[in-house]
C-alpha cells in the first residue's frame, strides 16, 4: 500500500463531490481528513458567533458523514501550516490535497502551506471545481483577466464545459492518528449568535436542498423576489462553508424549467464574483471602479440603518431580519444596501462590515462585491440606480405582511399603510431619519 495523503478541508465541509477528498483517495493509500483551526482566521476576528456556530454543527456534521465511510475527521488548531507539516510528519503523509480559492488570504495561506511542506519535501496538490461551479479563468474574455459585466459572462458560463460528478468514496482507511476534541463555538470566539440561526453542515443541507428541489424551486421564477412568500432556497451559507456542491447544485436543478433556470442563474452569479475577486483581490477593500464618490460620515445614521429603526419599514424589516436569523433575502439585501449607499450616502464598505459580522453566508466574493454593485463603484452597468425605499416596498411586499413580520409595532398598520407609518404617528416607532420621493 501507498503512504497517507493528506485531505485538508477549508471551506468544502461535505464527503459528496469533493475534488479535495476524491483526490485523497484515489492516491490509493490512507487518507487523513483533517481541518485546522486556523489562529490566522480566528486572530483576526473572521469568524463571529453566526458563522462560528454553523461551522461547528458542519465540522460535526462532516464527522459523522465520514465515520459512516470508515473514517472520521482529525481537528487540530493553530498556525495552518505548521499543523499539517506537523500531522504530514506523524503520519508519513507525503502530498497534501487542499481546494483552491479566491481570497487574497487563502492565497497566502495557500503558499505558506507549500513553502513549509517544500521543506519536509512533501507536496502542496491545489483542486479546483470545489467553491465554484467553473473555475476563475475557466472562460475569459478577449486580451482581458476576468469578465466585467455578467450577461456576456453568463453566456460563456452556460455553454462551457463542467467537471464530472464525484461519489463520495467508497470506504476510507485513516492512519494512526491523535485528533483534537471536536470544538465548541465558545472556542471560537465570544458572542451570542442570532436566535433563528440555520443549522450548519453536509446531512442538513442535503436534506434541504430535496426538499428544495422537489417543492420550492417550482415558483422560484415568479417568486424569488417577493418578500413575504419567503421563496428563496437559503442554501446559501451551506454553499459558502462547501456543505454542499455547487457544481451538484447546478446539476440537480432542471434548466429546462423557469424556476431551474432562474435558480442556475443565480449560481452563475455566484461564480461571476468569484472570478471578479480572483483576478481583483483588492476589491474586497478598495473600489473595483473608482467613481470619486464623496461618502457622507454620518454616525446616528449608521446606527439607525443597523440596528433597523431608519423609520423605513422596508428597509428596517431587513436590518431586524438579519439580526434575528443572520441571513437576508437577495431583495431585502438590495434595499438595505442602497439606502445606505445611495440614500444616506455612507461608503459601502462599513455597510459590508456589519453585514460580514452577522451573515452566516458572509463571503469575501459575494459580499463585497455584490455591496460594490449596488454602490455604483463594482460592476454594475447601470451605476447610478438608486432604489426607492417606497416604490420597492410597493412592489416586493405589497401587502405589507413582511415588514409586519419583522416590526410588530406596525402590526396594528393595515396593507400598504404599513410601509408609511409617519402617516399614523406611531409613539413607539421612529420617525423617518431621511426625505425619500414619494413620502
Ligand atoms: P437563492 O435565491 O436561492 O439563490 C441560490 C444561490 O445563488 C444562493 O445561495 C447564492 O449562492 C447564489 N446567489 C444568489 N444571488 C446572488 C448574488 N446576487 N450574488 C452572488 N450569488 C448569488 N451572498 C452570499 O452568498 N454571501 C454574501 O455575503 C452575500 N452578501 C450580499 C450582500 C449584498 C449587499 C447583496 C445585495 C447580496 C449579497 N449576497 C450574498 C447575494 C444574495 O443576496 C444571497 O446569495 C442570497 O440572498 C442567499 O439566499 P438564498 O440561498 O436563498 O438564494
Amino acid at each position: 500500500m501507498t503512504g497517507a495523503a493528506i485531505a485538508l478541508f477549508t471551506r468544502d465541509l461535505r464527503v459528496q463531490d469533493n475534488p479535495v477528498l476524491t483526490a485523497a483517495h484515489r492516491a490509493g493509500g490512507t487518507v487523513v481528513p483533517l481541518f485546522v483551526l486556523d489562529e490566522g482566521i480566528l486572530a483576526r476576528g473572521l469568524c463571529p458567533p453566526n458563522r462560528a456556530h454553523f461551522l461547528v454543527a458542519a465540522l460535526r456534521e462532516l464527522d459523522a458523514e465520514l465515520r459512516d465511510l470508515g473514517g472520521r475527521l482529525v481537528l487540530r488548531s493553530g498556525d495552518i501550516a505548521e499543523q499539517v507539516a506537523a500531522v504530514a510528519a506523524e503520519t508519513g503523509a507525503s502530498e497534501v490535497h487542499i481546494a483552491a480559492d479566491v481570497s487574497r488570504y487563502s492565497r497566502d495561506r495557500e503558499q505558506r502551506l507549500r513553502a513549509r511542506l517544500a521543506r519536509d519535501h512533501r507536496e502542496l496538490q491545489v483542486h479546483t471545481g470545489s467553491l465554484t461551479v467553473l473555475e476563475p479563468g475557466a472562460v475569459l474574455p478577449a486580451n482581458r483577466d476576468h469578465f466585467a459585466v455578467f450577461t456576456p459572462y453568463f453566456r460563456r458560463w452556460s455553454t462551457a464545459r463542467r467537471r464530472p460528478a464525484l461519489r463520495a468514496p467508497h470506504r476510507l482507511d485513516l492512519p494512526s492518528i491523535a485528533s483534537d476534541p471536536l470544538p465548541r463555538p465558545e472556542d471560537l470566539g465570544r458572542g451570542e449568535p442570532s436566535p433563528e440561526l440555520a443549522v450548519g453542515g453536509e446531512t442538513t443541507g442535503r436534506e434541504m436542498l430535496r426538499d428544495w428541489l422537489s417543492h420550492g424551486i417550482a415558483d422560484y421564477a415568479r417568486d424569488s423576489d417577493d418578500l413575504a412568500a419567503d421563496a428563496t432556497s437559503r442554501l446559501s451559507p451551506y454553499l459558502h462553508f462547501g456543505c454542499l456542491s455547487p457544481a451538484e447544485l447546478v446539476r440537480r436543478a432542471d434548466d429546462s424549467t423557469p424556476g431551474g433556470a432562474a435558480f442556475i442563474r443565480q449560481l452563475a452569479w455566484r461564480d461571476f464574483h468569484h472570478q471578479v475577486l480572483a483576478a481583483r483581490p483588492a476589491a474586497a477593500w478598495s473600489d473595483y471602479r473608482d467613481r470619486a464618490i464623496r461618502w457622507r460620515a454620518d454616525d446616528q445614521a449608521v446606527t439607525a440603518w443597523s440596528e433597523g429603526r431608519t423609520g423605513f419599514p422596508i428597509v428596517d424589516a431587513g436590518m431586524r431580519q438579519l439580526r434575528a436569523q443572520g441571513w437576508m433575502p437577495n431583495r431585502a439585501r438590495l434595499i438595505a444596501a442602497s439606502f445606505l449607499t445611495k440614500t444616506l450616502r455612507v461608503d459601502w464598505r462599513t455597510g459590508a462590515r456589519h453585514f460580514r459580522y452577522w451573515l452566516v453566508d458572509a463571503d469575501v466574493a459575494d459580499n463585497q462585491l455584490n455591496w460594490q454593485w449596488i454602490a455604483g463603484t463594482g460592476n454594475d452597468t447601470r451605476p447610478n440606480r438608486v432604489l426607492n425605499p417606497l416604490r420597492q416596498a410597493e412592489r416586493y411586499d405589497p401587502d405589507g405582511a413582511y415588514v409586519r413580520r419583522w416590526i410588530p409595532e406596525l402590526t396594528e398598520l393595515d396593507g400598504r399603510a404599513a410601509h408609511r407609518p409617519w402617516r399614523d404617528r406611531l409613539e413607539d416607532y421612529p420617525a423617518p431619519i431621511i426625505e425619500c420621493p414619494g413620502m
